[in-house]
């Protein structure tokens, strides 16, 4: 369970961490501890870095736009992330925005974009996807921050997927069925952790016939039906790894 210090704003920092280092900040993470939360010299932080665990540091120095910390001890160790991946066809701004900061709180490992036919984002912006895992994370409380992947063609992307990972491909043209029962069946062939999964959602257009039945060759995979009515995609999104989550990742078995 993450017995989280709420009175202690919590910054990712890409910086090793280590008992007595001295953590430079950026000139946004400065201004918000100085002049957004007001905090003083001394006053207590939390800092992690995707790789050391979680340390309690202090504000050491505030010089305009330069803050510095000093980091005391580990709070947290490390944790690694799920084995959980999102493919997702990239949205438009906001949605996709919301898209990233869900899948980081809802535990993904890794975030994948796909590129179907009938997806509508043509360009990408990785720094900003990236931006949004951040924020989530500092966030929800997680110590590993998932890599955003640069978007791949969906059949290179399903090529490059372990033949191992149970690949759960959201369709709204699957026929009806409890999607618990779906989940916890295919589980019963895994190992009895956490098993390693992917979660797949198409673009707002859907995927298109021909990659439906490319999809449906592939071994090792739940076809879901979440529900009578079409979801947005960012909607499926949250609500499939909510199911995979519960059922097979880390609602489940907690580590
Ligand atoms: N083709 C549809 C909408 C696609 S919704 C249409 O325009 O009528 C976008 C994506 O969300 C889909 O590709 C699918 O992956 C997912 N999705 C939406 N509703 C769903 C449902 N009820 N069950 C499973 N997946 C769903």
């Amino acid at each position: 369970m993450i017995l989280q210090d709420f009175a202690s704003p919590r910054l990712f920092v890409d910086h090793p961490l280590a008992a007595e280092s001295k953590v430079p900040l950026s000139p946004s993470q400065s201004h918000y501890l100085a002049s957004v939360l007001r905090r003083k010299v001394g006053a207590p932080v939390l800092v992690f870095n995707g790789r050391d665990g979680e340390w309690r540091a202090e504000v050491a120095a505030q010089n305009r736009g330069a803050g510095v910390l000093r980091v005391i001890e580990q709070a947290r160790r490390q944790t690694p992330p799920c084995d959980l991946h999102l493919l997702f066809a990239p949205l438009k701004h906001a949605r996709l925005d919301y898209v990233v900061q869900k899948a980081v709180e809802m535990g993904v490992g890794s975030i994948r974009p796909v590129m179907t036919q009938r997806t509508q984002a043509a360009r990408v912006n990785l720094a900003r996807m990236r931006a949004n895992v951040v924020e989530a994370a500092e966030q929800c409380g997680i110590l590993a921050l998932p890599p955003v992947d640069t978007p791949a063609p969906l059949a290179l992307a399903l090529k490059n997927l372990d033949a191992g990972r149970l690949l759960i491909f959201c369709d709204e043209a699957a026929p009806s069925g409890d999607p618990v029962a779906m989940l916890a069946q295919a589980f019963t062939k895994s190992t009895g952790g956490p098993a390693s999964l992917a979660v797949l959602v198409g673009p707002e257009g859907g995927f298109t016939q021909d990659e439906r039945l490319a999809l449906l060759q592939r071994g090792n995979l739940v076809r879901l039906r979440l529900g009578p009515r079409i979801l947005r995609a960012d909607t499926a999104a949250v609500a499939a790894l909510a199911v995979a989550q519960s059922v097979l990742g880390d609602w489940r078995f907690e580590r």
